[in-house]
């Protein structure tokens, strides 16, 4: 049994994990939803092998509770949910089709209690499939993928802009100047939203070909990860990969604020503590990095406009002025003041209950 796999399961304060043994693949099958007082759990599939299945139900279930704060954090009806299809190894092309139709037929008989999308080893493709035969899949638009990319990176430059005007006065990017670390599906779009407002912008991706790309399109300097570091910019903005805030990078960071889309940017929580006792103004990444979540989740709501879209997506920068206020009061790290608004979010939330979702109407996280 993986260790600490009990204390964790005892300690897990969501409702339910649906598990199912795919006997064709060996694979196990794990429907985590960890609370549904906002809506129908919602969250991605995510296709991977574990050293045990156990391992895999542990993820599942941590990353269900994650779910459930991104979603209350930006104020959406969904619950915090996610699956984990554990696989023994590599599959045959055709294995994990079958695995795929018999996970979404699993999803039909949940009848709309558990909405997904796309995560690490599953794909579009995967989520059309999904959708035709549950209707369950979330990040389609009329039954195509669509890019949450661009969503994301303009709730990041929303979140980046709230997080200028709490620490100098003003949201004018203009004088500003911005670290982009990953230039990829959002750190591109990113730095085209920022050039057009006048930042000043610093380019770090381990492709330097796609480095040079973006400095064609919008300008700035190349910078080497390993050098960034010790740059002196206003906003350090990850967009890449997880951990980079840890006890190694806070102490050289030479920023005044953090706000990017990179999914778990803190080693641990109490590098949030580490960031708040140097002065440096931390946008949750949970909630900074929420635009193609609530863009696709209103989607799949029904919503087309995009103009309206947008509009939701902005609100992100609401939110987070509204929780960087409240960690200034209370003089603390607004990773705190994040949890305690979703708290309060679900606590005020009347429960809603799933409805089956016909095939053709599936939008698409
Ligand atoms: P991506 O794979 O399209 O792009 C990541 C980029 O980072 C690539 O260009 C890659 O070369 C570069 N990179 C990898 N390691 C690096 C490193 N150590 N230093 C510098 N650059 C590095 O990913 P993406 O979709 O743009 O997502 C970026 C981050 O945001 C990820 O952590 C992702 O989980 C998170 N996120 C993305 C979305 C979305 O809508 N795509 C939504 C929420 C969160």
């Amino acid at each position: 049994m993986a260790p600490g796999f009990l204390d964790f399961v005892r300690t897990w304060e969501g409702e339910s994990v649906v598990t199912a043994y795919d006997r064709p693949t060996g694979a196990w099958i794990f429907i985590a939803m960890h609370d549904t007082r906002l809506g129908p759990a919602a969250g991605g599939t995510r296709l991977t092998s574990y050293a045990t299945p156990a391992d895999g139900l542990v993820d599942a279930m941590r990353l269900a509770e994650g779910m459930t704060w991104k979603w209350a954090g930006v104020g959406m009806p969904f619950g915090g949910g996610k699956a984990v299809l554990a696989v023994p190894g590599e599959m045959s092309a055709g294995e994990r089709a079958g695995l795929i139709d018999r996970y979404a037929a699993r999803l039909v008989s949940l009848r709309g209690a558990f909405q997904t999308g796309v995560d690490l080893g599953t794909t579009p493709d995967d989520m059309v499939r999904i959708g035709s035969i549950s209707g369950c899949a979330v990040g389609l638009v009329d039954g195509k993928p669509g890019d949450p990319g661009p969503y994301t990176a303009q709730g990041v430059f929303a979140g980046m802009r709230a997080a200028l005007e709490h620490r100098f006065g003003d949201s004018d990017l203009s004088p500003r100047s911005v670290l982009i670390q990953g230039l990829g599906d959002v750190g591109f779009p990113l730095a085209g939203l920022l050039a057009e407002a006048g930042a000043t912008l610093h380019l770090a991706d381990v492709r330097e070909a796609v480095v040079r790309r973006a400095q064609e399109r919008f300008g700035g300097s190349a910078v080497r990860v390993d050098d960034m570091w010790d740059l002196s910019v206003d906003v350090y903005a990850p967009c890449a990969v997880g951990a980079t805030l840890n006890p190694d990078t806070i102490p050289r960071l030479r920023c005044a604020i953090v706000a990017g889309s990179a999914n778990n940017q803190l080693l641990t929580e109490a590098d949030a503590e580490r960031l708040h006792a140097r002065g440096i103004l931390y946008a949750p990444d949970y909630v900074i990095n929420a635009g193609g979540a609530v863009a696709f989740g209103n989607i799949h709501l029904g919503e087309r406009d995009q103009a309206r879209l947008r509009a939701r997506v902005e609100r992100i920068g609401t939110s987070l002025r509204e929780m960087f206020e409240e960690a200034a009061a209370a003089d603390e790290s607004p990773l705190h003041a994040a949890r305690r608004r979703a708290h309060r979010f679900l606590d005020r939330a009347a429960p809603v209950r799933a409805k089956p979702r016909a095939a053709a109407a599936s939008g698409g996280t």
